[in-house]
């Protein structure tokens, strides 16, 4: 039982103020700090940390930033002989800005991720046999996603993709490759063109989304919750309350926790419960890989 994450690492750069700026406005902010990040890499970190063997496929740069992140994700057990060091481009950034609120505004550099294909697509063919879950986001070439999705279903893989960034729009052939499509609500809208604001929206949502053949919609609500949609069963599930501090990573420790449960045999249901807590207690820290939790701390908070 195992998970393989494909997709991006990005080094955060995360400045820390009072709100966050107008356009063409200049403000003075409280802190900056680099943390290590790249959906590709919370999701990797984020699986490990909760106990499920993970291993990582993506590129960095041959540089101080790739190795901050090589070493984050080294920590959290996570493996990484599948992650390239590419000397010929930088390790993608991300240039964050959270307000007091934990209100976010991010720009994200692609670098390496951008350069993601054939190498890493070898990678996944040869490692698929070793894993039960395929966890996929947008932040590397589009056609590099879909074709992991497609070699993942030769596979018998679960492929969980989050939609995000939210994509313009992804190619009506990549649905049907997809077990479980995971967008917030703006990629879900942006998937659908329906406004996409609470449980009765994102049912529309996940209808058509059904229509375009994904088997399993998980739409995130933020600090509403989550609504879920199966061919056989529909629910919807409350946040937990806590107090949230910084919300950044929230969508991937959701995945993560999905993965890893459903890597551990546990029912959807049960899946989608511990990805709400894992979620949850990611907004209660600040950064995206140091607020992911460890098991013992999702199991104290579910006590
Ligand atoms: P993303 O991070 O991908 O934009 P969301 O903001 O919808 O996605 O958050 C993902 C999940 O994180 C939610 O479905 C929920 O489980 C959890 N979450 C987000 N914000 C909060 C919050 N304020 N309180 C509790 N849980 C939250």
């Amino acid at each position: 039982m195992s998970i393989l994450v494909f997709g991006s690492l990005n080094l955060d750069l995360v400045v820390q103020a009072p709100r966050l700026p107008l356009p063409g406005e200049t403000i003075l902010g409280d802190r900056f700090e680099q943390i290590p990040g790249g959906k590709g890499a919370n999701q990797a970190v984020a699986a490990a940390r909760l106990g499920v063997p993970t291993r990582m496929i993506g590129r960095v740069g041959k540089d101080d930033l790739g190795q901050q992140l090589l070493q984050s994700l080294q920590q959290a057990q996570v493996e990484i002989a599948a992650v390239q060091i590419d000397p010929t481009t930088a390790t993608g950034i991300a240039a964050i800005a959270v307000g007091s609120q934990g209100e976010n505004q991010i720009i994200v550099v692609p670098g390496a991720n951008g350069q993601v294909g054939a190498t890493e697509l070898g990678y996944l063919e040869r490692f698929s046999s070793t894993a039960q879950v395929l966890l996929l986001q947008l932040e590397i070439p589009l056609a590099i996603v879909e074709q992991a999705a497609a070699i993942a279903r030769q596979a018998n893989l679960s492929v969980i993709l989050d939609p995000a960034p939210a994509p313009a729009g992804l190619p009506e052939s990549l649905y049907p490759l997809i077990d479980i499509l995971t967008p917030n609500q703006t990629e879900a809208a942006q998937l659908t063109g329906l406004a996409v604001t609470d449980k009765e929206t994102a049912e529309a949502a996940a209808h058509q989304l059904h229509q375009r053949q994904v088997h399993t919609v998980v739409i995130k609500l933020g600090e509403q919750g989550v609504y879920c949609s199966t061919p056989t069963q529909k629910f919807f599930l409350s946040a937990y309350p806590v107090k949230a501090i910084d919300t950044v990573a929230a969508g991937d420790a959701f995945n993560a926790g999905l993965a890893a449960a459903l890597c551990q045999g546990q029912s959807f249901l049960a899946a989608v419960q511990q990805a709400n807590a894992v979620a949850a207690l990611s907004v209660t820290q600040r950064g995206a890989q140091p607020a992911l939790p460890t098991f013992k701390q999702l199991q104290a908070f579910l006590a």
